[in-house]
């Protein structure tokens, strides 16, 4: 009804704002009749100006602004209204000859421009208001009748109720009885007063309210309690494990809703549901969800709930949780080589040894990929997780043999054992920093975290960081250090090295931030870099004349070496530099090339197919030995500065002469004139070294005593250039 009266207020409403609109048209319309320049238009008298005849249009718009003067003059003072219409009726008085003053006319045509000028957007709103309006009533109309049709509705079912009243109590009752829920009413003398007949499972005959508290399990009567009695929150639910009369074991969900004031059921209404099942389900989804497929483990799902029961373990007692991170050096090498079917086989075996190798109450779960993690508590002492690592690693010895396929594991541990408010994140930082250390200090190794190592840490964040927003062509330069020929001390090459100063670290050495930026994976843009800048030094030197056998090192990092791109990448540079490619040496070492894919040595190959000469770096500084390196395609062996220094040392504790010849330098010479590659040794920074050298037969060096790396416009020695700098184009 509300609905209709408020339909038929917005209709009215719509019409009354539709002929305003009307109104204020035609006023507009009479208002510019008068005023158009035609009708106007005056003639100069005697008497001043004469306005012309008015024509029937006229007259009709003399007519309608009479009429409606109010409206259409309404924007004008009294005053000029009342001028207005004195002017009107005098134009419409004398009919053919109005005669008029100058300013009469002026007057009139100004007030009806403005009245007309009104009159336009009264008429504009008038319509607008007047759409709204409509759109409302037809709302309101659209609403009245769905009020209208749901009325009738609710009478023709409120009536078919009525009809069956008394039938509904008995049909509740079929229902309520076919319900796999229980329905209870307990009255508040505590007996039960109502009871479905599903719950004639759980309870015989004349049952009462502590007959069904009786089959809750003990451990749960407390809660019950407090579900039935006052504190429980009406409508909320709790389940409970309840024993039925058979000996089984239910878990039941209880609603009970508080209905002591209803006149029909005056007591407390429990529901109960049999969530067996489910709860059944759900856990073995749980279950499901938090276990590795590949392996049978717990994964790191599960990490979270096997902390808390460590938690448990250590609250009363004064030992630690444990921490072990065991991750194995290099699978993903695994996986690339012999594919990802052995990687997994050899996950599974993985998992299977060192879940032997551990005690039930040590936990082993699978965190993904290669990495595993050992729970421990309580721990007293740390050395039980260094225990508890060696046998886990002892247990990665054996090579697995799959199929035709053998390999060993190297693998690395990292552990932490804390003691005070453990949360998960905080020790699984401080094991996966230790485990980090382990990586960096070569793999296959166990390494407990150390306060320290955060420190480290820290810095490996900041340099990566740094790094990841370094601007290179401002922050890097090369710096390059003379390689010389032992015996005459000529030049015979230069190694570029690179140099970072970064604005929030500062000076940087290689040293440090070059194994970030590998792990990093920067190492790629970092690479790039050094190559485009040597090849374009190189070319800046060959315009000035370069000695034709002074050729150019520079250092390329393992992750250039994997890229497929790296080769095609190196002829780009030179080609587009424009020059010698025989000029430049790639340093790479031995650990890069020793023991890897064929498709390194293969990009080896085509580089020196290409005319590039290839250089062993570091050599004696890894675990590769010279008969290793007889299948990689090399053209240099660069000794390390510490095999030097090592070899000077042993020398001088046996009292030899220190500047006498060595026999392994010797012996590594004599090997290397079998490779055809001449040896370089690294690091000579004293001339009792270099007599050392040249007497076992080093062909050239490299080392402070020679020439500190320096920017190139500060080398001092004789590259044979003959153009000074300005003649050359610069590439700074
Ligand atoms: P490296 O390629 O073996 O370079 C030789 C290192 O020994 C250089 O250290 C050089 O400055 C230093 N050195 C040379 N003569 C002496 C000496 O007489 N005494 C001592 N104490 N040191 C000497 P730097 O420049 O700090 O570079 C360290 C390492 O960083 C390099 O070892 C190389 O492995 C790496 N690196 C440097 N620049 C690059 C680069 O552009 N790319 C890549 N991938 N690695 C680079
Ligand atoms: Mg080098
Ligand atoms: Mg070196």
């Amino acid at each position: 009804m509300a609905a209709l009266m408020m339909a038929a207020f917005f209709v009215l409403e719509a019409l009354e704002e539709r002929s305003a609109a009307a109104a204020a048209n035609e006023l507009r319309v009479a208002s510019l009749t008068l005023t158009s320049s035609d009708h106007m238009e005056g003639t100069e008298s005697t008497e001043g100006m004469s306005l012309q005849l008015p024509t029937a249009d006229l007259e009709l718009a003399i007519k309608t602004l009479q009429g409606n003067h109010d409206e259409a003059l309404h924007s004008l003072r009294t005053d000029e209204r009342a001028r207005v219409l004195i002017l009107l009726d005098d134009l419409a008085e004398k009919g053919h000859s109005a005669v008029h003053t100058q300013s009469a006319h002026t007057d009139l045509h100004r007030l009806l421009t403005k009245a007309a000028s009104e009159s336009a957007i009264d008429a504009d709103e008038a319509e607008w208001r007047a759409a709204l309006a409509t759109v409302t009533a037809i709302t309101a109309l659209a609403c009245a009748a769905w009020a209208l049709v749901r009325d009738r509705s609710r009478a023709e079912k409120r009536s078919i109720a009525s009809a069956s009243e008394i039938a509904l109590g008995q049909r509740l009752e079929t229902l309520l009885n076919d319900l796999p829920d229980m329905v209870l009413v307990f009255a508040d003398s505590g007996l039960i007063t109502y009871r479905s007949r599903s719950t004639d499972q759980l309870l015989s005959g004349d049952a009462t309210a502590e007959e069904f508290y009786d089959l809750v399990d003990e451990s749960e009567r407390p809660a019950l309690l407090r579900h039935l009695g006052n504190e429980f929150d009406s409508g909320g639910t709790e389940t409970f494990a309840v024993r039925r009369l058979d000996g089984t074991v239910v878990s039941l969900e209880v609603r009970v809703t508080d209905l002591s004031d209803d006149e029909f059921v005056s007591g407390h209404l429990v529901t109960a549901r049999d969530v067996t099942a489910e709860l059944g389900l759900r856990a073995e989804l749980q279950r499901q969800a938090s276990v590795d497929v590949l392996t049978g483990l717990p994964n790191r799902r599960a990490l979270d709930p096997v902390l808390d029961a460590a938690h448990a373990l250590v609250a009363a007692g004064d030992g630690g949780i444990g921490l072990l991170l065991i991750d194995f050096d290099g699978f993903k090498e695994v996986n690339d080589t012999l594919g990802h079917l052995i990687g997994d086989q050899m996950l599974r075996e993985a998992a299977g040894r060192m879940k032997a190798a551990l005690r039930a109450d040590e936990p082993l779960l699978r965190l993904g990929g290669d990495e595993f993690a050992v729970v421990l508590a309580p721990v007293t002492d740390e050395s039980i997780l260094d225990c508890v690592a060696s046998r886990l690693r002892d247990a990665m010895q054996a090579p697995f043999d799959i199929g035709e396929v053998s390999e060993r594991i190297r693998t690395s541990l990292g552990g932490v054992v804390l003691r005070e408010s453990t949360i998960a994140d905080e020790l699984l930082a401080k094991a996966d920093i230790a485990l980090y250390e382990a990586k960096a200090r070569g793999g296959d190794q166990i390494v407990l975290f150390e306060p320290s190592m955060e420190h480290q840490a820290a810095v490996v964040v900041n340099t990566s960081r740094a790094l990841r927003v370094a601007d290179f062509d401002r922050e890097f330069n090369l710096v390059f250090q003379p390689i010389v020929d032992t015996i005459s001390g000529e030049p015979v090459g230069l190694e570029a090295l690179l140099r970072w100063h970064s604005p929030t670290l500062g000076h940087v050495s290689p040293g440090d931030f070059i194994p970030i930026a590998e792990q990093a994976r920067l190492m790629g843009r970092v690479g790039q870099w050094v190559l485009e800048r040597v090849c374009r030094q190189v070319a800046v030197w060959e315009a000035q004349g370069l000695n034709e056998d002074i050729t150019v090192s520079f250092n390329v990092s393992a992750q250039q070496l994997e890229d497929d791109n790296f080769v095609d990448s190196v002829f780009a540079a030179i080609e587009s530099s424009g020059i010698t490619p025989r000029r430049l040496v790639i340093e790479v070492t031995e650990s890069m090339v020793v023991d890897h894919d064929g498709a390194i040595i293969e990009r080896l190959e085509r580089l020196r197919d290409g005319g590039l000469k290839i250089s062993i770096d570091d050599f004696g500084s890894g675990y590769s030995n010279l008969g290793q390196l007889l299948s990689v395609p090399l053209d240099i062996i660069k000794i390390d500065r510490d095999l030097l220094l090592r070899l000077g040392s042993m020398r001088e504790a046996a009292g030899g002469d220190p500047s006498g010849p060595c026999a392994i330098m010797e012996a590594i010479v004599s090997i290397s004139r079998m490779l055809n590659a001449p040896v370089i040794c690294e690091g000579v920074e004293t001339d009792v070294q270099r007599m050392s050298l040249q007497n076992s037969g080093v062909t050239y060096l490299q080392g402070y005593l020679t020439g500190r790396p320096v920017p190139p416009d500060e080398l001092s020695i004789d590259l044979g250039l003959q153009k000074p700098a300005e003649h050359v184009v610069s590439y700074a």
